[in-house]
C-alpha cells in the first residue's frame, strides 16, 4: 500500500520528461514519429470506410469520417510545430482516446471491433514516455471501460463467436495492459533517481545538467526575439567564512544564499549553483528589472543580522536572443555576466556590475591560459 502511494505521488512530472528528452535531442524524432503516426490513422479509417459491412451504420461512418478529417491537420501541428504544453498534450490524449472509443463502440461489429481495442496502446505508450501516474491510470481505466462494453456487446450479440471473443479478451488484457505497467512501473523508478542528477543536493537548486535542460525548456516562442538576462553570482571570501566558522557553517551560508537567491528571482527564472560558492540565475526579462533586482539581492545576502553577513560580487549580462539557438546563446551570456562578475571583485566586492561591450576577460582560469 505504501510503495502504491509513494508511486501515485512521485515528483516525476511532464515538463521534468520533457526536457530530458530535449536535452537528449530526442524530442524532435519523437514530435516527426508522432506526426506520422497520426496520417497512419487517418489511413486506418479510409480502409475500414471500405470494407463492406464495417462502416455501414451512421454513428460508425461519423466516427470514421470524423477520424478521416481531424487526425491529418493533428499530424501537421505535430510535424510543423512545437512540442505541446502540458494542458495541450492532456488534450492530445483525451481526443486520440475519445475517437478511438468511438469508432470501436459505434462501427456494428462488436465481436470484429474487439481486437482493434489494441490500439490503446499506441496513446498508452505515449503516456508512458511523458505522462506520470495520474494520467497513466485514467487512460488505461478509459481503455478498460471501452474494452468491457465491447466485450459485453460481442458476447450478446455474437454467441456463434462467443469462444473467439474470449479469446480476444485474454490477448487484448496481455497487450494493453502487461507490457506498458512494466515499463511505466521501470520508467518511473529510472526518472525517480534521474531527476537526483540534475539538482544539487546541497541547496535543492538545480546543477549544471539540470540547468542546461531548463535553458533548452525556456518558454520562447520561435522567431521572435526575446530578451535573456544572466547573472553570476559570487560570495567574497568566502574561504574566511569556512576558516573562522567551519565547513558546516559555510554549508548553512550557502543554503541561505540560495533561498534568498530563490525569494529575489523566483521561477519562472532559472537558477543553478555552478559549484563551491559561485550561483547563476537566467531570465528572460528587461536588463533594467534584473539589475534591480541583483541590486536587492545583494542588499538581502549582507544581512547585518546574520552571524557573518555576506558580501557578494554579481555581474549581470542582457541579450535579445532567437529561440533557436537559446543554449549556444546562454553559453555566451553567462561567460560576460562571469567577465562582469570578476571586474566587480577586482575593484572590491559588494557589488553589481553589468557586463559592456567586448569587456576583457579577468577570470583567472582565462588568464592563466
Ligand atoms: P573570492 O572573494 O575571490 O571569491 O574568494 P573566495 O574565498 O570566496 O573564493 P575561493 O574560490 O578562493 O574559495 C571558495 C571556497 O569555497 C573554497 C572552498 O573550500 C569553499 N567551498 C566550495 N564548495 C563548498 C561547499 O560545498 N561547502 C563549503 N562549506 N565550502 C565550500
Ligand atoms: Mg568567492
Ligand atoms: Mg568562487
Amino acid at each position: 500500500m505504501n510503495s502504491l502511494r509513494q508511486w501515485w505521488s512521485l515528483p516525476v512530472d511532464y515538463g521534468w520528461n520533457v526536457a530530458y528528452a530535449r536535452s537528449q535531442k530526442a524530442l524532435h524524432v519523437t514530435r516527426i514519429l508522432i506526426g506520422i503516426f497520426c496520417f497512419f490513422y487517418a489511413a486506418a479509417a479510409v480502409i475500414a470506410l471500405t470494407i463492406p459491412g464495417l462502416g455501414d451504420s451512421g454513428p460508425g461512418q461519423w466516427a470514421l469520417w470524423s477520424t478521416i478529417v481531424t487526425t491529418p491537420p493533428l499530424g501537421l501541428a505535430w510535424l510543423i510545430g512545437g512540442w505541446p504544453s502540458w494542458r495541450m498534450s492532456i488534450a492530445f490524449v483525451l481526443y486520440a482516446d475519445i475517437v478511438l472509443a468511438a469508432v470501436l463502440l459505434t462501427i456494428d461489429e462488436p465481436s470484429e471491433m474487439l481486437p482493434m481495442a489494441a490500439l490503446f496502446t499506441v496513446m498508452g505508450s505515449y503516456v508512458v514516455g511523458f505522462h506520470g501516474p495520474k494520467l497513466f491510470t485514467a487512460h488505461h481505466l478509459f481503455a478498460f471501460v471501452t474494452v468491457a462494453a465491447l466485450y459485453v456487446s460481442a458476447m450478446v450479440g455474437d454467441s456463434a463467436q462467443r469462444l473467439q471473443t474470449n479469446l480476444y479478451l485474454v490477448m487484448l488484457i496481455l497487450v494493453m495492459f502487461s507490457a506498458p505497467l512494466i515499463c511505466h512501473s521501470f520508467l518511473m523508478l529510472l526518472r525517480r533517481d534521474a531527476t537526483g542528477a540534475f539538482y544539487d543536493p546541497l541547496t535543492g537548486l538545480q546543477n549544471r545538467r539540470g540547468f542546461d535542460a531548463a535553458i533548452g525548456n525556456l518558454d520562447l516562442r520561435s522567431g521572435i526575439d526575446t530578451s535573456v538576462a544572466a547573472v553570476v553570482i559570487d560570495i567574497d571570501n568566502f574561504k574566511a567564512v569556512n576558516d573562522r566558522f567551519g565547513h558546516e557553517y559555510g554549508d548553512t551560508v550557502i543554503r541561505l544564499t540560495a533561498s534568498r537567491i530563490l525569494d529575489v528571482f523566483p521561477a519562472p527564472a532559472v537558477t543553478v549553483r555552478l559549484g563551491g560558492e559561485e550561483f547563476a540565475i537566467v531570465c528572460l526579462d528587461g536588463v533594467e528589472s534584473v539589475i534591480d533586482r541583483s541590486e536587492e539581492l545583494r542588499i538581502r545576502l549582507c544581512d547585518a543580522t546574520d552571524r557573518s553577513p555576506l558580501t557578494a560580487s554579481i555581474g549581470v549580462a542582457h541579450t535579445v536572443v532567437e529561440a533557436r539557438d537559446i543554449v549556444g546563446d546562454v553559453d555566451v551570456l553567462l561567460g560576460r555576466a562571469d567577465r562582469a562578475m570578476y571586474r566587480a571583485k577586482r575593484i572590491g566586492g559588494n557589488r553589481v556590475t553589468v557586463y559592456q561591450h567586448e569587456e576583457p576577460s579577468v577570470h583567472p582560469v582565462d588568464e592563466r591560459q
